[in-house]
């Protein structure tokens, strides 16, 4: 039996586990990835209260470190299926089961995908959904960037450092990015905007050689380019848990500010819950929100 189970390294997960570790619990956290979640893969983070420039790496090495020094335990198994028994939830990964009386899902979003021909069979072969991961496989070449929010503007900022040229490429004629992102990215000369269009075709067979762009009026542009880094949104995968809690229809869990979901026991933290504001002070803040919750309601079972 743990006293608290944490699904999901990010920065809502590990934030919990430090709440939840200073209350006097011992809080276990399951990832089935690497521990930093989506923020690992912003090159400059600045806009976190407190700290005005920090590599996202950095930033999730220091809040991983900080919460195993408060001792927090971080287990690599993917959560295969969660059973609330009531009092008691029986966590299930490949490896173990655990049961716990408090459990927060912190499971964040992964990357939306294109769903054109190619896009898997070229992933790792110049399709990314990673700049700062891959960015510099492709130092002088021409590349491509799918997107029109933070990320997107921000890898193409990164990548227009490293590449000769950038292609971004959105859907709209205006991007959703914040402003400071976009004055940024109107000052990179190598960038050229593709606007109202979108990647509708991969060419290449064992790497990726072209694109094909089409706009709203259905012309067709190839695009002679090397990678294709796609940063258009997230997605959650809460698929797994919907059995214990309830998600909307774009399946976000439904928690409240606090992380309550409607059942007993188990909360919600960071971007894979219902919200309007996904960031990182956010993610933090959803983190120590739930875990006090959490940390409450095992009170009120004494
Ligand atoms: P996002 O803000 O949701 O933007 C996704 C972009 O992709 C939008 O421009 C959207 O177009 C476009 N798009 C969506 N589906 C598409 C499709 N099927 N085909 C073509 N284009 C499509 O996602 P994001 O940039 O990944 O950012 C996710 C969240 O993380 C945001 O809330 C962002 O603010 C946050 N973030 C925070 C930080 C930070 O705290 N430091 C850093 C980076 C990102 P439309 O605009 O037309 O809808």
């Amino acid at each position: 039996m743990k006293d608290m189970i944490i699904v999901g390294a990010g920065t809502a997960g590990l934030s919990a586990a430090i709440y939840a570790q200073r209350a006097g619990l011992n809080a276990l956290v399951l990832e089935g990835n690497t521990y930093g979640g989506q923020i690992v893969n912003t090159p400059d983070i600045e806009n976190y209260p407190g700290i005005a420039h920090i590599s996202g790496f950095d930033f999730a090495t220091g809040l991983y470190q900080q919460a195993l020094d408060l001792g927090a335990k971080v287990q690599y198994e993917k959560v295969l299926e969660v059973i609330d028994e009531g009092e008691i939830k029986v966590v299930k990964t490949a490896k173990n089961e655990y049961k716990t009386k408090a459990l927060i899902l912190a499971t964040g979003l992964v990357r939306r995908h294109i769903g054109i021909k190619n896009e898997d069979k070229l992933t790792g072969k110049g399709i990314s959904y990673c700049a700062t991961c891959d960015g510099a496989f492709f130092r002088n070449k021409v590349v491509a960037v799918n997107g029109g929010g933070n990320v997107a503007l921000e890898d193409a900022q990164y990548l227009a450092d490293l590449c000769e040229k950038v292609y971004l490429i959105h859907r709209r004629n205006e991007f959703r990015a914040e402003q400071a992102e976009i004055k940024r990215i109107m000052e990179k000369k190598n960038v050229e905007f593709v606007y109202n269009s979108t990647v509708t075709k991969l060419n290449g067979e064992d790497y990726l050689q072209s694109i094909e762009v089409t706009d709203k009026e259905g012309h067709i542009r190839q695009l002679d380019v090397s990678a294709l880094f796609i940063a258009i949104g997230q997605i959650p995968l809460n698929e797994v848990f919907k059995n214990v809690v309830d998600l909307d229809a774009a399946g976000y869990i439904q928690a409240d500010e606090f992380g309550n979901t409607n059942h007993a026991g188990i909360f919600a933290a960071g971007d894979c819950r219902v919200k309007s504001l996904r960031q990182l002070t956010t993610a933090a803040s959803d983190g120590a929100n739930a875990a006090t919750s959490a940390y409450h309601y095992l009170l009120s079972l004494k």
